[in-house]
């Protein structure tokens, strides 16, 4: 690569962990090294790492201290948060109503719970990923007991209505859960205001780092009507509450927190600088180059998300061309990109299947310039035009 500096637009992928994390989490690797289940110092250090790094992450989403428990990653919360729920509930119903544009983690824990005798209805949703909420509320059963609708979609970067989902599910008496792990620390979350009862984050979305993450579950799992309403599905010495047994990683969780509390400083300012950077790549790209339209809602979408249909050639051969003008853009979701079927959620929108594997997704985040945005501006045109020319897909 030489001096050619790297242009990173996959912030929905992954982000760099802000340095300032990183320093966080070095301190706690040398000196906080302690089990925080210990009693000696050294350990209640950790503890006491820990109590306050759940205070801060709390205070996010306007949670109670004690309602946040940490895990390992965003899957892990999603699977808590989805077997919990339907295994303490079996009794009183068997039907779950999740959508078809979830990220695996929710879709294929719901498909597990399906070959356990569950009902699992995948609500459809409409050309720009939003889900109707008159079909939501008519899809609600007897035996409903958990609605599990994502905040914000990774691919698509639509923004679901959340608040109305959770007055529905509220309405209904049934659980809500959201996988918030795009929109955790990019746009404001109440979960009181939003009537949320489990949310799902990750940190290393948020320039914290990977292997760490959360659930939120409202009240420590204690509802009005239904008692305890969640089970852990892991067993092993009682960390976490006995929701999520296993010695508790508190220099990851140090960062995660100290991620949080950056967010929680830059939110406001960078929403406006992301949303300004986005708008100006959709833009340039509709108006210069033929041929192109945007997935996802035009305003209701993530403030560092586009996502755009490029037709007559492949996502794949974008990616990899951007890769070699050192520009890193994205097909899909990253742990789907491999695959060689077409987005689901492309799919779900009803983009047709030929279109959707001309996808390209552009996010951008904290350490993304202006500079950076122009650079791929002028990159990009050119390789659409290399690969048409190449591309079989032709016009008809
Ligand atoms: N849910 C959504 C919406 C995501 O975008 C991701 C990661 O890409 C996950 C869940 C999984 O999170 P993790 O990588 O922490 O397991």
């Amino acid at each position: 690569m030489n001096e050619t500096k790297y242009v990173y637009l996959d912030y929905a992928a992954t982000t760099p962990m802000d340095p300032r994390v990183i320093e966080v989490m070095n301190e706690h690797f040398r000196e906080s090294y302690g089990n925080s289940s210990s009693l000696h110092s050294i350990g209640q250090k950790a503890a006491q790492t820990l109590v306050k790094s759940r205070e801060i992450v709390a205070s996010l989403i306007n949670a109670k201290r004690d309602d946040i428990y940490f895990t390992s990653s965003g899957t892990e919360a999603d699977n808590i948060a989805i077997m919990g729920v339907a295994l303490k509930n079996q009794k009183r119903g068997n039907h779950i109503i999740t959508s078809t544009l979830e990220h695996h983690a929710v879709e294929n824990t719901c498909k597990q719970l399906k070959k356990r005798d569950f009902e699992i209805t995948f609500l459809p949703v409409d050309k720009n990923g939003l889900i109707n909420l008159e079909e939501l509320e008519d899809m609600i059963t007897k035996s409903t007991i958990l609605i599990s609708i994502m905040f914000a979609n990774n691919e698509i970067g639509t923004i679901e209505p959340i608040k109305e989902i959770g007055e529905i599910a509220r309405k209904h008496d049934v659980i809500f859960h959201t996988d918030a792990v795009q929109a955790f620390g990019k746009i404001p979350i109440n979960v009181d205001e939003m009537n949320i009862d489990l949310l799902s984050a990750s940190a290393h979305k948020l320039y914290g780092p990977k292997g760490v993450g959360m659930l939120y579950i409202r009240n420590k799992g204690i509802r009005e009507g239904w008692g305890k309403y969640i089970e852990p599905i892991m067993f092993g010495g009682g960390h976490e509450r006995d929701m999520r047994p296993s010695t508790v990683n508190v220099p990851g969780i140090a960062g995660f927190a100290k991620a949080v509390e950056l967010t929680k400083e830059e939110m406001p300012k960078e929403i406006e600088r992301q949303t300004k950077l986005r708008d100006k790549i959709i833009e340039f790209v509709l108006n210069n180059v033929d041929d192109t339209y945007l997935n996802g809602h035009r305003t209701q979408r993530l403030p560092n998300n586009v996502n755009l249909g490029i037709r007559f050639i492949e996502g794949e051969s974008i990616v990899l061309d951007l890769d070699s003008e050192h520009i890193a853009a994205s097909t899909g979701s990253a742990c789907s990109s491999k695959s060689l079927d077409p987005s689901h959620v492309l799919l779900a929108i009803g983009i047709k299947p030929q279109d959707a594997h001309g996808s390209l997704r552009v996010s951008v985040g904290r350490f993304t310039t202006e500079e950076d945005v122009n650079y791929f501006l002028k990159k990009l045109p050119p390789v659409v035009d290399r690969l048409r020319k190449m591309s079989p897909l032709k016009k008809t």
